[in-house]
């Protein structure tokens, strides 16, 4: 638990959620270690053969990387789905209508459909989420719990929370979710109104100097609001990063 607070405090420095942060940190560590050395390891290997998909920001994280160790993996998975569709082939044959032409012809069948359908997920475990997306999930429900039970429990961390640059909205939603302290829930509902303030705030200033009457008084950080509502909507690390709390 210390190292996780020293991890968290850590964190709470940083221009952007924290939460948001260590994932980040743990997904680069990861990515590391995946391509160094656990690419080869037959249950990371497994679970790439059932999962077989990669989201738009992992594959563009994937295309960036080592080449060798994305061959290696590739052509396993290549086989294991070579070997998928020959065996949905023949299991498809088998549960088509008779008379129908071909096995694709069959699938037109209402009720050849509904079968094939279920031989189609049999085949393919109906599984389709992202590996690094998985991990990143984990990791953020894992952080999450530690960063609910400092908020309640650890009055100088808390402290600490309230200067920093606060929960994106997404992982704000999840630590109100998990918590079962009233307490803690308030105090971060409470935070959060007061940031929320200050954009609005900002916002309007932003407005006002747009208006040509007050185009003239000098531009500051309300020029910058945008990005801090991007990084609240958005859980990414970007170059405005000004604390919205006071
Ligand atoms: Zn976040
Ligand atoms: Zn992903």
């Amino acid at each position: 638990m210390e190292y996780m607070k020293h991890t968290l405090v850590d964190a709470l420095n940083q221009k952007t959620c924290p939460v948001c942060h260590i994932v980040k940190q743990r997904e680069e560590k990861a990515f590391w270690w995946f391509f160094t050395e656990n690419y080869h390891d037959s249950e990371v290997l497994e679970d790439l053969i059932d999962t077989s998909f990669f989201c738009d920001y992992h594959a563009n994280t994937l295309e960036n990387n080592d080449h060798g160790p994305l061959s290696f993996i590739f052509q396993i998975m290549v086989q294991s789905d070579t070997q998928k569709l020959k065996n949905l082939k023949g299991l498809l044959e088998k549960t088509m209508v008779n008379g129908q032409q071909g096995f694709l012809g069959g699938m037109f069948n209402p009720k050849s459909r509904t079968r094939s359908g279920k031989t189609i997920d049999g085949v393919f475990r109906g599984y389709t989420s992202c590996r690094f997306c998985r991990m990143n999930e984990n990791t953020s429900r894992y952080i999450e719990e530690i960063l609910e039970e400092l908020i309640r429990k650890d009055t100088a961390f808390r402290e600490l929370y309230r200067k920093s640059y606060g929960l994106c909205r997404r992982h704000l939603i999840d630590i109100l979710k998990l918590s079962n302290d009233g307490a803690c829930s308030e105090f971060l509902v409470d935070d959060m109104l007061s940031r929320l303030k200050v954009m609005h705030d900002n916002f309007e200033l932003y407005f006002h100097k747009l208006d040509y009457r007050y185009s003239h008084e000098p531009k500051g950080e309300e020029q910058n609001t945008w990005l801090d509502a991007l990084n609240f909507y958005s859980s990414s690390k970007r170059s405005s990063g000004k604390p919205s709390a006071t």
